[in-house]
This record gives C-alpha cells, structure tokens and sequence, in this order.
C-alpha cells in the first residue's frame, strides 16, 4: 500500500503489517478488490491502492470541527443567496430583478414543471441536506445521536448530485451572453452563493468518511487473518461500498449500515448497457429539439444545442462556445463511447487493462456530470430574462431531454462495476492472469 503524507505526518505502523493491537483494519479496494491492510494513518496522510491507486483512506487533522464549521458557514451563505437580490438585468429602461429562489420558482410558473424541481432539487435542495447531515453526523460524534447510519448513507448517495459548482459554471457563461446586449448587475445574495458554493467543496474535502462510520461503529473484520494481495472474491469476502466495511461473501446486509451488499453488482453491464442505450436514444431529439426560445424586438428564434453553439462562436465569444461544445457535445459522447468500450472489455477477459481502464472509468465519472452546464443556463436565463416583447428566454423540451440524457449516464457509470475490468488481471491469487495479460510472471 502506497501511503502519501501530509506536512511531517508519517505512518505510525509498517503499511504490509498488522500490530498486536487489532489497529490496521483490512479493506477491499472498491475499484479492483484487492485485500490489503490499512495502517493506522496519522493526519494528513492518505493510503493509496497498491494495484490500481485508488484512494483507500484520507486522515483529516480533525475530523470533527472543521466539517462541521464549514458546512455551517455554508449553510449560513445559502440562507443569504435565498434572502437578497440574486441579479439584475437591465435593457432599454426596463429592469429585471431576480432571487435565487427564482431560479427554480420561474420555471415552475411557466409550467416546466419537471425542469423547475430538477433545477430546485441540484442546487438547492440536495445541497442543503447534505450540509445539515454533515453538522447533523458531526454533532452525533460527539452525542450519539439517532439514525445516523440513515442520514450518512442518504449523504454519500447524494453527494454526487449537488451541483452548485456546475450551476455557478452556468452562472458566468450566462453573463458571458447577456453582458453584450444589457446591463447586468450582482447583487448580495450572488457573493453570498459564490462564498457558498467555496464552502460546499471545502466541507467535503475536509470529511473523514473512514473516522465517520468508524464513529459510528467499529469497522466489521474477519475472525481469520487473510492475506494480502489476494481479491476479497478469491476468499469469499466482499466489501460494503457504503461504509467500506469488510464482510463474508454469504452475509445478505452489511451489519453496520445494513445497506445490501454485493460481491459484484447485479446485472452490472446489463444495467449500464441499457442505461447507455437509452441516453443514446434520449440524445437525438435532445440536440435535434430546440432547447431555448429567444424572443428579441418581437422576434422568436429557437435553438438546439448546436445552433446555440454557432451562433456564440460567430459573435467572437470563444471560450464560452468551446466550455458549451465541450460541456453539451463532445463530453456526453465520450462518455457513452467509453462506457460502452468498458462494458465490452469488461465482458472480454482477455483485453482488460484494470489500470488504465479503472482511471478512464473515473474520469468520465466525474466529468459526466458537467454537461448538466447547459441546462443550468437556460433555466438561470429563463429566470432573469423576462421583458416580454423586447427580450424573453423560455425552456423548451430539448432542455428537459438533454437533463435526462446526462441523468441516464450518470445512472449508468453508478451501475457499472469497475471491480469487472479487474476480475482477470493478476493478483496473487490469480498469477495465470499475469500469463493471458502481459506474457510473463512477475
Ligand atoms: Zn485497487
Ligand atoms: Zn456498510
């Protein structure tokens, strides 16, 4: 096991050994399996995968109070956004003044029902919950509080669908368009979700998953010593993604967070190919289907994705029109191109390449979600621009289709297994992969 340090910190026991006191706890590698024995960590340091690399633990300085002050602060900017003067829009005398509540509310009065709560729940909703189950879970350090098993597993399924960083993304292409035609101005609540959306990335980057379910309870490890190096499928162990707990393959539910535990995920390829071929399906009329209808001097234009694309890169606005081509065009398809080449290597032993193919899986992973930018701008320019006649911007289906499109991705790199491209790669317990992958024995 790799262990990187922080500032001075360094690991208090050997990273391959197991003290007499019962201190280094066994993991499974989510990405590829492996069993390996984590160390007692000192603060700042984090333990890496010794096959794939992947981040097997984080110690933080203090796992209690700086979360829970950050995600306090967060919440403090959020109540802010929602109480002032998001932004204003000025154009020929005629001024426009939105909340940020507005965002979402408009929508909703304009009868775009479902884009008006999707909007409301990414940028809002979700990333409230996940602020207040973060003091909620810090404070039950602390006090023993109730339920925390349910609050910390509803965190961790959310975390990925906060998306106020891609929204405030959305915000600044949004000014990028409006700025040559009218006067936009920033009121409080703007820097005050600026100052929220800081304070959302930082708490999570100071939370100890690992301290925080072991505050929940002790970590459950096998009676029997096993060896490393060997998959955690090869002895009949299997790992709790939820809290990365450690338990026998025949166990149905993890005994510390009782979520349902799999040794591979069920009909993982079945599952993301269908996902994959849906969103393939949704893609056509999303970029087909205008996605936005202009109304300027009395003139309706509508625009696709594309079009919109076209028409800011004729009118000089380059970095935006690539962010847009990049955010609504190419990332989608490299996603479902690259999801589909590892559903294919993954059901074909003979080409997986865990390695390089578990980082491209993680990429697209994180990456898939920024294509959410476009619809964030409609809805915010929906929402601001509203001078009827003179200049109005309305949502159209294409929006709706697009959201579900990168919805339906998202669910699919959540179906797919990556443990699979890993299943025929060497490992102790497999050496004969070493033979089918590399042509030699190491
Ligand atoms: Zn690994
Ligand atoms: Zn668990």
């Amino acid at each position: 096991m790799k262990i990187t340090a922080g500032l001075t910190a360094q690991p208090t026991i050997s990273p391959n050994s197991v003290d007499g006191t019962g201190n280094s706890e066994l993991v499974l590698c989510p990405h590829c399996d492996l069993a390996q024995y984590l160390p007692v960590l000192a603060a700042g340091e984090e333990a890496h995968c010794d096959r794939c690399q992947q981040q097997l633990d984080a110690r933080q300085y203090d796992p209690i109070l700086p979360p829970a002050l950050y995600a306090a602060s967060a919440l403090l900017m959020l109540l802010l956004a929602n109480l002032f003067p998001f932004v204003s829009m000025a154009i020929a005398g005629n001024r426009s003044e939105i909340h940020f509540f507005d965002t979402s509310a408009v929508l909703f009065n304009q009868f775009h029902q479902s884009l008006a709560i999707l909007v409301w729940l990414i940028i809002q909703a979700v990333p409230a919950f996940c602020m207040l189950a973060v003091i909620y879970l810090k404070i039950g350090m602390l006090y023993r509080l109730p339920a925390r098993i349910w609050v910390a597993r509803v965190l961790f399924m959310l975390k990925p669908w906060s998306m106020v960083d891609i929204f405030l993304m959305g915000l600044l292409i949004s000014f990028v368009k409006l700025v040559a035609t009218a006067e936009i101005s920033l009121g409080m609540s703007f820097w005050a979700f600026c100052l929220f959306c800081l304070l959302h990335l930082r708490t999570f980057q100071v939370l100890d998953r690992h301290a925080l379910w072991a505050s929940i309870a002790p970590s459950p490890q096998p009676v029997l010593r096993v060896k490393e190096g060997h998959t955690g499928l090869s002895m009949q162990l299997k790992l709790c993604h939820c809290c990365t707990a450690v338990m026998p393959i025949q166990q149905k539910r993890c005994s510390r967070c009782y979520t349902r535990v799999y040794a591979r995920l069920p009909a993982s390829l079945q599952k993301t190919l269908a996902l994959l071929l849906t969103a393939c399906v949704l893609y056509i009329p999303a970029n087909v289907l205008p996605i936005m209808r202009t109304v300027s001097l009395g003139e309706i234009t509508d625009s696709t994705i594309i079009s919109g694309f076209i028409l800011m890169w004729q009118n000089g606005e380059y970095p935006v029109a690539i962010i847009i081509f990049l955010a609504s065009v190419v990332i989608p398809i490299i996603k479902i191109a690259v999801m589909f080449w590892l559903c294919f290597l993954a059901s074909t032993p003979t080409l997986s390449k865990g390695k390089r193919n578990g980082i491209i899986y993680q990429l697209v992973d994180w990456v898939g979600r920024w294509s959410m930018v476009d619809v964030l701008v409609v809805a915010f320019m929906a929402a601001l621009v509203r001078f009827g006649l003179l200049a109005s911007v309305y949502p159209k289906i294409g929006a709706v289709l697009f959201a579900a499109v990168v919805i339906t991705t998202m669910l699919a790199a959540v179906s797919f297994d990556p443990r699979l491209l890993w299943d025929h790669q060497p490992s102790a317990d497999n050496p004969q992969a070493y033979l089918n992958t590399e042509g030699v024995i190491k």
